[in-house]
């Protein structure tokens, strides 16, 4: 059977990098923190993530 690496990353804890906040983008604006009229979207107030 194969052994548990310890320093493989596990689901529930993932590596914390700059790159890693940008995996998930908002739901409404798709990463660009504006709404389709070019307003400031409202569910991630122009962040561009959630
Ligand atoms: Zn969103
Ligand atoms: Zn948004």
């Amino acid at each position: 059977m194969p052994t548990p690496d310890p320093a493989a990353p596990s689901a529930d804890r993932p590596p914390v990098s700059p790159v890693a906040v940008r995996r998930w983008v908002c739901c409404h604006c798709g990463g660009t923190g504006l709404t389709g009229d070019g307003a400031t979207c409202p569910h991630c107030h122009g962040h561009g993530h959630d």
